[in-house]
C-alpha cells in the first residue's frame, strides 16, 4: 500500500507519501511562520488563505519526490480534526477532489492520534506495540494516554487550561522573542543562557495527585516576573539589555514546566503499569517533544521502569504530513478507510463555493474516554 497524507489543521500545509511498511517515499511542507509571526499567533483567515494557495503545490511536491502518481495511491489520508475548521476544510476538500478524480478511498485522521502513531513508523511496530503509554505535548494538547489500539485510547490526564506549547508561545512573546512558527524553540534557546534557580515559579498542581496538567498559573507567574523585571508586554527586544534577566525567566519557566511533565509522567507510569503490566513502551510526541530538556528529563524518568522510550525525530514532532500518511496506512490496514467520493457528487461540490460545501470535519474530536482515576483526586 502507498498512502498520501494531507495535513492543514493549523499553520503548516504538509503532505507526504508513505508506504505500508513504513518507508517514507516523499514529503513536503509549507510553513506559515512568516505570515503569522507579526501577529503573535495564528490568524485563522490568513491561515486558510495560505493553505489554499499552496495545497496543490505541496501535494504535487510530495508525489513527485515519491515518484508516485496519484492514480497509483491506495488511499488519501487527511486530518479531519481537531483543529481550526476553516483550515481543516482546505485539506479535506483537496482529499475529496483527489478521491473522486482517481477513485481512491479516504482515510480520516485524528491529528493527535497521528502525532502519537508516527512513533510506530519511527521505531517500528515491534517496539511501539499496543498497549503503550504516550505523552502528547503540543500547541493545543497536553495528554497522557494509554494507547490500546488504533482509535482506542484511554486518557489518564489532560490539561485543565493551557497546553505547554501554548504556554511556551505566550511566554516567548512576552519575552520579546520571535514567535513565528511557535515560540518554543526560541525560548528553549534563550533558556540555555539562563539561571533556572533565579525565579521561584511554582510547580503546577502539586496538591492534585492525578495526571492532569495546568500551565495557566506558571504562565501568569512568568508574566508577572516579566512585568516586574522588564517592564511589560510592549517592550521591544533590544538584543542586549536585560538579556540575562530574560534568559533567567526563560530558564526558570522551562525548569518548572518540565518538572510538571516529569511528575505527571511518573504517576502515569505507575497507574498504567498497575492495570497494564504488558505495556510495551513509552512514547513522547507533539511539538514540545522536540525540546531537548523535555527529552533528557523524561529519559531519566522512564529509565526507572526499564521500558523503552521513543521520541520521533524533531521534524516529525511538530506538524507534518508523514504522521498523517502513516496513520492512514494503519487505518487502511484495519479496513478503516471510507469509500471513494462519488465523482458526480464531487462535480456538483466543485461548482459551489468550497467554503460552503458540507464536509465531514471534526474540529472538536475527543481522542478517548477518561480514566476513572483521572476524574478524582485519589492516591
Ligand atoms: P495540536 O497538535 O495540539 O493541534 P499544534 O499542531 O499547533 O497543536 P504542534 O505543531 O504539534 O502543535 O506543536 C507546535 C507547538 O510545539 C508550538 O506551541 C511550539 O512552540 C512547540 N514547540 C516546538 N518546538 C519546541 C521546542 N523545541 N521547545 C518547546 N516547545 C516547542
Ligand atoms: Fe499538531
Amino acid at each position: 500500500t502507498v498512502v498520501l497524507g494531507i495535513e492543514t489543521s493549523c499553520d503548516d500545509t504538509a503532505a507526504a507519501v508513505v508506504r505500508g511498511d513504513g518507508v517514507v517515499l516523499g514529503e513536503a511542507i509549507a510553513s506559515q511562520a512568516a505570515i503569522h509571526g507579526p501577529w503573535g499567533g495564528v490568524v485563522p483567515n490568513l491561515a486558510r488563505a495560505a493553505h489554499e494557495e499552496v495545497i496543490d503545490d505541496v501535494v504535487r511536491r510530495a508525489l513527485t519526490e515519491a515518484g508516485v502518481s496519484a492514480a497509483d495511491l491506495s488511499a488519501v489520508a487527511v486530518t479531519c480534526g481537531p483543529g481550526l475548521s476553516m483550515c481543516l476544510r482546505v485539506g479535506v476538500r483537496k482529499a475529496q477532489r483527489m478521491s473522486a478524480e482517481y477513485g481512491i478511498p479516504i482515510a480520516p485522521v485524528h491529528h493527535v492520534e497521528a502525532h502519537a502513531l508516527v512513533s510506530r513508523l519511527c521505531a517500528g511496530t515491534e517496539t511501539v506495540k499496543f498497549p503503550f503509554l504516550a505523552l502528547l505535548v503540543s500547541g493545543g494538547h497536553n495528554l497522557l494516554i494509554k494507547a490500546r489500539g488504533v482509535g482506542d485510547y484511554t486518557i489518564l490526564g489532560t490539561t485543565l487550561d493551557d497546553a505547554l506549547g501554548e504556554a511556551y508561545d505566550k511566554t516567548a512573546r512576552l519575552l520579546g522573542l520571535p514567535v513565528g512558527g511557535g515560540g518554543g524553540p526560541a525560548l528553549e534557546k534563550l533558556a540555555l543562557e539562563g539561571d533556572e534557580k533565579r525565579f521561584k515559579f511554582p510547580v503546577p498542581l502539586r496538591q492534585r495527585k492525578n495526571c492532569d496538567f495546568s500551565y495557566a498559573g506558571l504562565k501568569t507567574a512568568a508574566r508577572m516576573a516579566i512585568d516586574a523585571e522588564i517592564g511589560g508586554e510592549d517592550v521591544e527586544w533590544d538584543g542586549v539589555d536585560k538579556r540575562q534577566t530574560r534568559a533567567d525567566i526563560a530558564a526558570s519557566f522551562q525548569a518548572k514546566a518540565v518538572k510538571h511533565l516529569e511528575e505527571r509522567m511518573r504517576r502515569a507510569l505507575t497507574w498504567a503499569l498497575e492495570d497494564t503490566p504488558d505495556l510495551s513502551c513509552v512514547v513522547v510526541a507533539g511539538g514540545v517533544a522536540a525540546n531537548a530538556t523535555v527529552r533528557s528529563t523524561l529519559v531519566k524518568v522512564v529509565e526507572e521502569t526499564g521500558l523503552p522510550l521513543v521520541f520521533p525525530p524533531p521534524k516529525w514532532c511538530t506538524d507534518n504530513g508523514v504522521m498523517v500518511a502513516w496513520t492512514g496506512c494503519e487505518r487502511l490496514a484495519l479496513g478503516l478507510a471510507e469509500a471513494p467520493v462519488d465523482a458526480e457528487l464531487e462535480a456538483k461540490h466543485a461548482m459551489m463555493d468550497p467554503r460552503d460545501v458540507h464536509v465531514n470535519l471534526l474540529p472538536r474530536w475527543p481522542l478517548g474516554e477518561k480514566d476513572a482515576r483521572a476524574t478524582g483526586d485519589i492516591k
